[in-house]
């Protein structure tokens, strides 16, 4: 089928791959350009400004279109309305991204894997953006720039810098359970479709009556976690730096379609005030054996993207975002995030991102208070009132009570205003012990965790940083500490 052409203003336009030119009279190629060729400027000037902003993080990503199936009775825990009926299923995009690297950058680089989840619900959106480990790097969100420009490039060199990222992180010692989660074989998945993820934050499922729990969300791949080694990941990434996307995307296209089994956690909030760990506290997990997973969903992607500037990268995924039935905890990173995610949107997309189609709710949308701005491309709700308590077109709107979101009525905060000390204690070191004895149950993930380490830290130059980070590492196990040293060393010696 041939599609007639025009320029953007509908107008017929010549030939798209000629410009008007004076030409030169004695014959053959060459000519002078012209002002007047409105097709050739709006080609240039629209080429110039085809790129928006990259994000800060999470840059280089895949994604696709799928559905989330409820499967399990809910009702006792959550008034979420796509969680109310087994059986009941709700449209989702979901966009699984690297963190530090830009966009052109290798999927299989050793890396965190953020995953955006945005449920189309009758209520509204319902936004997880969460990641392929449990634990963050810090639990106070004012280091969170500071840790991702360690992660990325040096201010000077505009290279990555080993010395920089561990100077990073034995200044801010709280992320040690996350890092002993990036240098394990998860750090580099063989596929998306067989990583995991989890929210990390603590949420809260609420209900009209008021009450609520705590939880933490789970999702696990039907097909299990799959990972390359270290070396395998490396040579991926020369080989073919986009393997992840394209294997995501050929699976959908051929019928494979990945699924996850979707879980809570869940807390009652008096167990929370004794609990041994604080649980707005984003370095630590809640132990399987104190709060056993309990499943709510079947997360499926079957349908691939039509456009991935349209679909994909104007995607915009908030933690804020949250139906009736889903509330926010006092996890200080999870609070922030509310305000520095759609803030991000905001400077990257224009204050009418959620009008993009596929940010857009698929519940009915009435915000007559939000409007104009930059590309607001609605009806702005024509004569509507713009002011709030109108008699001229009253609005109606669901009782505070019956949403939950943000009315903390049921929870009383008191305490003097102070700033926040993230102190280090050797309970920080407990869980990443835990984790260095679930590898120990794996044949052989002990020394590729080491290798992998070592790989990074043999890149700093500084013998103080290095030896530093041995005695860092040895708050985990003495044993794991002399094992890196032994291997660094000899890397570094090589
Ligand atoms: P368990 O001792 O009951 O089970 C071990 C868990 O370790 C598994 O459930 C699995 O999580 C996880 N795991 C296995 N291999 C790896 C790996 N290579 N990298 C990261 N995680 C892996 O777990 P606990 O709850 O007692 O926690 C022990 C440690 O397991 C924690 O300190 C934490 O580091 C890690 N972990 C805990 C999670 C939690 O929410 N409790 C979640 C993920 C990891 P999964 O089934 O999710 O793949």
């Amino acid at each position: 089928m041939t599609s007639f052409y025009t320029g953007a203003e509908g107008c017929p336009y010549p030939n798209p791959s000629t410009s008007v030119q004076v030409r030169n009279p004695s014959g053959g190629v060459g000519g002078l350009v012209l002002l007047q060729d409105t097709q050739l400027i709006e080609t240039l000037a629209h080429f110039n400004r085809e790129r928006i902003p990259e994000r800060v993080v999470h840059a280089k990503a895949a994604g696709a279109y799928g559905e989330f199936e409820c499967t399990h009775d809910c009702t006792d825990i959550t008034s979420a309305s796509f969680l109310n009926t087994i059986g009941k299923k709700s449209d989702v995009l979901l966009r699984i991204s690297t963190v530090g690297p830009e966009r052109g950058s290798a999927d299989t680089t050793r890396d965190v894997h953020g995953w955006g989840m945005k449920i189309y619900t009758d209520e509204g959106n319902q936004d997880f953006v969460c990641n392929n480990i449990p634990v963050f790097f810090v639990r106070d969100p004012i280091k969170f720039p500071s840790l991702n420009r360690s992660h990325k490039r040096h201010p000077q060199t505009n290279l990555a810098d080993s010395d920089m990222f561990w100077d990073f992180h034995l200044g801010n010692p709280e992320g040690i359970h996350a890092l002993m989660h990036l240098f394990n074989d998860r750090g580099t998945p063989a596929s998306l479709r067989n990583i995991n993820a989890y929210s990390g934050h603590t949420y809260k499922f609420t209900k009209e009556d008021g009450s609520f729990k705590y939880i933490k969300l789970h999702l696990k791949a039907q097909d299990g976690v799959k990972n390359f080694t270290a070396a395998t990941a490396t040579k991926v990434a020369g080989e073919n730096p986009d393997f992840l996307t394209q294997d995501l995307f050929e699976a959908i296209e051929q019928g494979n379609f990945p699924k996850w089994d979707v879980f809570v956690q869940v807390m009652d909030p008096k167990e929370a005030e004794s609990y041994k760990w604080n649980i707005f506290d984003m370095t630590k997990v809640w132990p399987h054996k104190d709060y056993p997973l309990r499943q709510i969903g079947v997360l499926t992607m079957n349908r691939n993207p039509q456009n991935y500037f349209t679909d994909i990268e104007q995607a915009a995924f908030s933690p804020s975002t949250m139906v009736p039935g889903i509330a926010p905890s006092a996890d200080p990173i999870l609070q922030a995030r509310m305000f520095a995610y759609p803030d991000a949107a905001r400077y990257r997309l224009g204050v009418n991102y959620q009008q993009l189609p596929t940010n857009r709710s698929k519940a009915p949308v009435y915000t007559p208070y939000q409007r104009d701005g930059f590309m607001n491309f609605t009806d702005n709700y024509g004569a509507d009132p713009n002011y709030v308590n109108s008699s001229l077109k009253p609005t109606t709107f669901k009782a505070a009570g019956k949403i939950n979101s943000t009315i903390t009525e049921h929870e009383k905060w008191v305490g003097e205003v102070s700033s926040f000390t993230s102190e280090i204690t050797p309970v920080d070191f407990e869980q990443a012990t835990a984790l260095w004895n679930v590898l120990g149950t794996q044949e052989g993930h002990q020394d590729r965790f080491i290798n992998n380490l070592a790989g990074h830290l043999s890149g700093a130059k500084s013998a103080q940083i290095r030896s530093r980070v041995y005695e860092y590492f040895s708050y985990v196990d003495k044993d794991l500490s002399a094992r890196l040293r032994e291997v660094t060393e000899a890397k570094v010696a090589a």
